[in-house]
């Protein structure tokens, strides 16, 4: 197969990770016979440094004719007084716009080599396999009017948070399809209790419910949610929730199953996915060459699963990183005392070495 992408890798740690999950790419590429056609654009910081726009022209071309995306992480304390539109973080948002991806699915699971690096109790987080799904394309992040206005003093900020029923709905079906395949729960959270987007969010969700009889639906709010995350995380199967929510959850998610530089995301609903992990661009650690790339890894397992329903690929980069985290192999934000940590690019080089093992078995084994 022809898997044609657009390769973004952003800011601080992006482009680090990225360049690790391109190497493990080429090699299930050329394990299972696929050719790559890849081609590099900016986005974000290093868009707006080279061209004055967190998301050129060239970039959102290349990426439209591009059968799915790879991204690193955008972001830089340079940019922070810039005007909204001109900050690294609007580049994103707009590619996920002009994509069309409204769905973003966040799997949070706790690998059983990695019981121990959970701050919470081995006995509370095995087991942990959740699905965040997170409406991408609304709420606050995207709501008008927004501003800050007035005098210094006395200044006024508004953000404006709007959900309709229709993108109400397209995401729950997301959610409720993901289940029927899973443990068939859904969990919708929402602020009911106070915000009328989340009252509309719990009437459809609750109306679509009625078209998948089999998947058992409950409801929470977000501050309760928070709470059980942290308290029963494997009682989780699929958080349905709005954009902000779902951004906030995920990160917490990542602490539970050990570190967030662990999770993947795959950002659908358009013509062309956007796949990237959840961190964002970590400027305390960029360049130093210690960020965890398992999280960029596991996105292009959910590239080649959701943009090109290569199952047994994905499944091999999967079983890659278990094995190599199996072995033993920490990034610094997973050791423990007196561990040594890898590097970025060994525990790369490791998870390549157990794709072409993996890829290499099976090959014998049929
Ligand atoms: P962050 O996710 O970049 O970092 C939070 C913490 O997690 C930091 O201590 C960081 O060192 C650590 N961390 C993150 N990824 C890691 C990895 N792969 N390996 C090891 N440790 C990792 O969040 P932040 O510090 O709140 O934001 C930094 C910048 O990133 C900001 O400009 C923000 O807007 C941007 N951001 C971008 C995205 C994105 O591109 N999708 C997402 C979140 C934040």
């Amino acid at each position: 197969m022809l898997l044609k992408l657009t390769i973004l890798p952003g800011d601080g740690i992006g482009p680090e990770v990225t360049e690790q999950a391109v190497l493990v790419l080429q090699a299930v590429a050329e394990a299972f016979g696929h050719h790559l056609e890849l081609e590099q654009k900016t986005i974000g910081g290093a868009a707006l440094a080279a061209s004055n726009d967190p998301l050129p022209a060239d970039t959102i071309k290349a990426c439209l004719t591009s059968s799915a995306v790879l991204l690193g992480a955008v972001g830089s304390p340079a940019f922070d007084h810039y005007p909204n539109h001109l900050r690294p973080e609007a580049g994103l948002l707009r590619l996920r716009r002009e994509l069309g991806a409204y769905a973003n699915l966040r799997p949070a699971i706790c690998f059983p080599a990695l019981e121990d690096c959970s701050p919470l109790r081995a006995d509370l987080v095995r087991g942990t396999d959740i699905m965040i799904v997170r409406e991408l394309l609304g709420g606050l992040y995207f709501g008008e009017p927004r501003s800050i206005t007035g005098d210094p003093g006395s200044r006024i900020a508004i953000n404006t948070m709007t959900y309709g029923e229709p993108a109400i709905e397209r995401i729950a079906r997301v959610a409720f399809d993901l289940a029927m395949k899973r443990g068939k729960k859904v969990l919708s959270v929402d602020k009911a209790n106070v915000l009328e987007c989340s009252r509309l969010w719990r009437e459809v969700v609750t109306r679509c419910a009625k078209d998948y009889p089999g998947v058992q639906l409950s409801h929470m709010y977000v501050d309760s949610a928070a709470m059980s995350l942290v308290q029963r995380p494997k009682d989780f199967d699929v958080i349905l929730t709005e954009n902000m929510f779902g951004d906030i959850l995920s990160d917490q998610a990542g602490g539970v199953v050990g570190s967030l530089g662990l999770l993947a995301s795959a950002s659908i609903g358009g013509p062309v996915g956007v796949y990237e992990p959840v961190h964002g661009s970590a400027p305390d650690i960029a360049g130093k060459g210690i960020a965890n790339p398992l999280g960029a890894i596991l996105s292009v397992a959910l590239m080649l699963r959701h943009s090109f329903e290569l199952e047994r690929e994905a499944s091999c980069i999967e079983n890659a990183v278990s094995a190599v985290l199996n072995e033993g192999s920490r990034t610094a934000d997973l050791i423990r005392v007196g561990e040594t940590p890898k590097s970025t690019s060994a525990m790369g080089s490791q998870v390549v070495g157990a794709v072409k093992e993996l890829a290499a078995a099976k090959r014998r084994s049929a």
